[in-house]
């Protein structure tokens, strides 16, 4: 059986951020809801005051930006992320995440902020980002802080984030942006699926990064390397950087033979499309 909790829908960010302010870790924000209730549902979280800020205009806001470039506000789903024309001209690689995660449906609730918010090593935008840099913005009503999304998820489901803050977006900086990228994940059925392992991976000019999620307690993001490098050094890294577990979805054996196996296709695919563009 659910527990009581009382639901409140502030207006305004200010409202949200007062009230979080006072009620601090009685009260739990959330935005499509996919995950929290979930988990209110199976009894692990027990918030006496759920904070809905989907009414909140300034956290609705998706915009590109030739200087700052992508501002993903909190309630951004992932839809709209996926149907705005920059994310796939200058960001493929959170198109291509983007698509892999949940359904339609579930995508049309379901935010890019709150996915990286709960967590998961198999949350499917945290490895994309990582590669972009992206950069995390908290605000409570003492203000505002700026974080790399490197420092903001620090273990399995846990974040530096304060009871009386929220995300109110994730900035992908310019750096990056026009990237070619492509994503590949794992699943036990070909459906819809939480990732098993997943691989991120951009390529710009002569560098590419790659990220891997589901095989250490946080998604990660190994160092730049020169586009030449061969596969197998790629692979190598990962292979040192990555601490895989068994549990009831696959063995690690698998998992990091798997890491091989999408690094060996993410970066054929990518050198292919370099190809491709100058021929
Ligand atoms: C059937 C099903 C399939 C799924 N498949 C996938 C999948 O394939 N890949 C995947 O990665 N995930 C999957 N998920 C998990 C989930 O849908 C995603 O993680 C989603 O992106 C979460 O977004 P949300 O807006 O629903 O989060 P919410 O449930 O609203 O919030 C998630 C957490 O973040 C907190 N939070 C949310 N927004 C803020 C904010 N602005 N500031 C502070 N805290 C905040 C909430 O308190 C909560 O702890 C699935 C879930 C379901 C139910």
């Amino acid at each position: 059986m659910l527990h009581e909790f009382a639901y409140h829908r502030p207006a305004s960010l200010e409202e949200a951020l007062d009230f979080l302010k006072e009620k601090r870790s009685e009260a739990t924000a959330f935005a499509g809801g996919t995950d929290l209730f979930v988990n209110i549902r199976a009894g692990l979280a027990r918030p006496a005051h759920v904070v809905d800020l989907k009414s909140i205009r300034e956290l609705q806001e998706l915009s590109w930006d030739d200087k700052e470039g992508l501002s993903i506000g909190a309630c951004v789903t992932v839809n709209d992320l996926l149907e705005f024309p920059e994310t796939s001209r200058y960001y493929p690689v959170l198109h291509a995440a983007g698509d892999e995660l949940a359904t339609y449906q579930l995508r049309n609730r379901a935010t890019v902020v709150g996915n990286i918010v709960t967590a998961s090593p198999c949350g499917d935008y945290g490895s994309p980002l990582l590669t972009l840099s992206g950069e995390v913005v908290l605000v409570s009503a003492a203000g505002e802080r700026r974080v790399p999304l490197q420092e903001f998820i620090t273990g399995v489901k846990k974040t530096i984030i304060k009871p009386d803050e929220i995300v109110s977006r994730i900035i992908v900086p310019v750096t990056w942006a026009g990237a070619a990228g492509g994503y590949e994940k794992l699943k036990r059925i070909k459906g819809h699926d939480l990732g098993v392992v997943s691989v991120a991976m951009i390529r710009h000019n002569d560098t590419i990064r790659c990220a891997v999620s589901s095989a250490a307690p946080t998604p990660v993001l190994l160092p730049d390397m020169p586009a030449s490098t061969p596969v197998k050094k790629v692979q190598e890294k990962a292979q040192e950087m990555i601490s895989p577990i068994d549990d009831v979805r696959c063995t690690r054996e698998y998992r990091a033979f798997m890491v091989n196996v999408f690094i060996g296709r993410l970066m054929a695919r990518l050198d292919g499309a370099r190809q491709e563009a100058s021929a």
